[in-house]
C-alpha cells in the first residue's frame, strides 16, 4: 500500500493530543486514491515514540501514482497556536443562538448566525481538536465501531486555510496576503500545504475518546 505523510505533530507543540502509553508524536499517513464510499485518500495513524525512530529519511517517497495532485501535500513547517473556538451555530440551542444575536455588533446584526460561524465559532485551517465544522449537513455525531462512544474530532486536514468568509482568522503574518485583492496562480496563500480534499473542502478525523486502539473514522466537511 503506497501510502504517503500527511501530518507529523509532536505532543510537545500540540499538547491537546492525547497519546496512548509513551508516545509523543502521531504521524497521519494516507493511501492518495479515491476510497470508498466518499471518494477519499485512507487514512491511517500511528502514534509513536519519537526517541524510538531510528533512520529518518531525507525526503518523503513519492507515490508513482496519486488520483489527484490535491493528495501529496507539499512539505510545511508547523507553527502551531493554541485558539478558542465555538460551536457551529446549528449545535447551539434556541437561547443560546438568541444570545450570540444579541452579542454580535450591529453591523452584522442582519446576518448574526453567518457572522458568528465565520468568524467566532469553527476556525478554519488545519487543526487539532476543535468542534465540528456543520452546515454542509446537520449535525450529526460519530459514534466509534467498537464501545459506541460518541467519537471526538482530532485533526482537520483542510484544504484552505482561511476563505473569503473566514480570512479574519488568518494568522497575524498572513494578514496582508488574505486581504489581497489577489494571489499567482498556484500560489494561493490560503492553500501552503496544495492538499485539496473533496472540493476545496476539509476532512475531519475522528478517534475514540475511550480507546485510541478503536479505529478512527473520517468525514468530509
Ligand atoms: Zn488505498
Ligand atoms: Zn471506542
Amino acid at each position: 500500500m503506497p501510502m504517503i505523510p500527511v501530518a507529523q505533530l509532536y505532543v510537545r507543540d500540540v499538547p491537546l493530543l492525547r497519546p496512548p502509553g509513551q508516545a509523543d508524536m502521531l504521524q497521519v499517513l494516507w493511501c492518495p486514491y479515491d476510497h470508498e464510499p466518499f471518494a477519499t485518500p485512507a487514512t491511517t495513524l500511528f502514534w509513536r515514540c519519537a526517541a524510538a525512530v531510528g533512520d529518518v529519511l531525507a525526503v518523503p517517497p513519492q507515490p508513482y501514482e496519486v488520483n489527484r495532485d490535491g493528495y501529496v501535500p507539499e512539505p510545511c513547517h508547523l507553527a502551531p497556536e493554541a485558539i478558542t473556538e465555538y460551536p457551529h451555530s446549528l449545535e447551539l440551542g434556541p437561547e443560546m443562538r438568541l444570545m450570540v444575536g444579541d452579542r454580535v455588533d450591529d453591523r452584522d446584526a442582519d446576518y448574526p448566525e453567518q457572522f458568528y460561524d465565520g468568524n467566532l465559532a469553527n476556525a478554519p485551517g488545519w487543526k487539532v481538536g476543535g468542534w465540528p465544522p456543520w452546515g454542509r449537513t446537520d449535525p450529526a455525531p460519530r459514534h466509534c465501531s467498537v464501545c459506541e462512544v460518541q467519537m471526538v474530532p482530532l485533526l482537520t486536514i483542510a484544504t484552505f486555510e482561511w476563505d473569503y468568509g473566514t480570512r479574519g482568522w488568518a494568522p497575524y503574518e498572513d494578514e496582508a496576503d488574505a486581504y489581497a485583492a489577489g494571489h499567482r496562480a498556484d500560489q494561493n496563500p490560503a492553500q501552503p500545504t496544495k492538499v485539496e480534499v473533496g472540493s476545496g473542502d476539509s476532512m475531519q478525523l475522528y478517534v475514540c475518546p475511550t480507546s485510541p486502539e478503536h479505529p478512527h473514522a473520517d468525514r468530509i466537511q
